[in-house]
């Protein structure tokens, strides 16, 4: 059977749709079926009367079919975009969310030392290291995170960035937090930590339930791990160096307690793209 792409796009979406898992069903299609074709998206509407043959077909129906069953599509891709470099992403790493680049629009706004000196701990894909690394080649960039898992993804990401000269190489450590780390080394201390609470109904919900819970869970109702993280960076942080946590939108009373408890200077909560409350900064005295 043959048919058009316009309408197995169509299709494609009404399954989605119906299945009930996505909120963008139809940008879910679009990408599922320019990925089989091997396309950018604007084939779709440069020939929408493009036939597809029985293998595509095959693929694309696949990859849907996952789709339905509320595999996030970036799993399905293989690949999610943040700030502008495509990253390799499976399911040992959370998916970068656009919430996050708040957090590198903040940052290159800071007047950091030419050659700062800059970790991202639990860094995942390798999403916020490689952003700040693209943009300022001069600043020593280092990642880490506890997962071997997620070391290797960030591993892979980090060399092809690096291959294609988008950025320097970047160390990737594995670490509990700053634990291992030297005192005072630090101009900034970066994270996207586990903030959510175990209990929270909303990791039953969308691509959530696909991602690695150790991602996305800390103890102490959410908090323990950004507790850990600003005591831990009060010593590895240089006097003057910035402390920058994401969190969750409902977090920022919390959280502004327990940094203002460490001791910060500054000590300011950020709103993201979408104005919920989402990151805190503070200052190292
Ligand atoms: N912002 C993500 C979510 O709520 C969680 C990311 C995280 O825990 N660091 O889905």
């Amino acid at each position: 059977m043959s048919m058009r792409l316009d309408q197995l796009v169509r299709n494609c979406a009404d399954a989605i749709a119906a299945a009930q898992h996505s909120d963008s069903a139809r940008l879910d299609a679009e990408l599922l079926v320019l990925h089989v074709l091997e396309k950018p998206r604007s084939f779709l509407y440069s020939h929408p009367e493009f036939i597809i043959n029985a293998d595509q077909l095959a693929a694309v129906n696949h990859l849907v079919q996952r789709r339905c069953d509320g595999i996030p599509v970036a799993y399905l891709l293989g690949q999610k975009e943040f700030w502008s470099l495509m990253l390799k992403v499976d399911e040992r790493v959370l998916i970068p969310r656009p919430e996050t680049e708040a957090i590198i629009d903040y940052i290159l706004q800071l007047n950091l030392p030419e050659q700062a000196s800059v970790i991202d701990l639990g860094t995942g894909s390798g999403a916020i290291a490689l952003a700040l690394a693209s943009e300022k080649p001069n600043y020593f960039v280092v990642a880490s995170d506890y997962s071997e898992g997620a070391l290797s993804v960030a591993k892979n990401n980090v060399q092809q960035l690096a291959a294609n000269g988008a950025c320097h190489e970047i160390p990737l450590l594995r670490g509990d937090w700053l634990s291992a780390l030297a005192k005072n080394s630090f101009d900034l201390v970066v994270s996207n930590p586990p903030y959510i609470d175990a209990q929270d109904p909303h990791l039953q919900q969308g691509d959530v339930r696909f991602e690695p819970l150790s991602a996305l869970v800390s103890k102490d109702s959410g908090y323990d791990d950004i507790k850990l993280i600003s005591r831990q960076a009060k010593a590895c942080l240089k006097s003057g160096g910035h402390l920058i946590i994401e969190h969750g939108y409902d977090q920022r009373e919390a959280i502004t307690k327990i940094v203002e408890a460490e001791g910060y200077l500054n000590v300011l909560d950020h709103d993201d793209l979408n104005a919920m409350p989402r990151f805190i900064t503070a200052i190292n005295s």
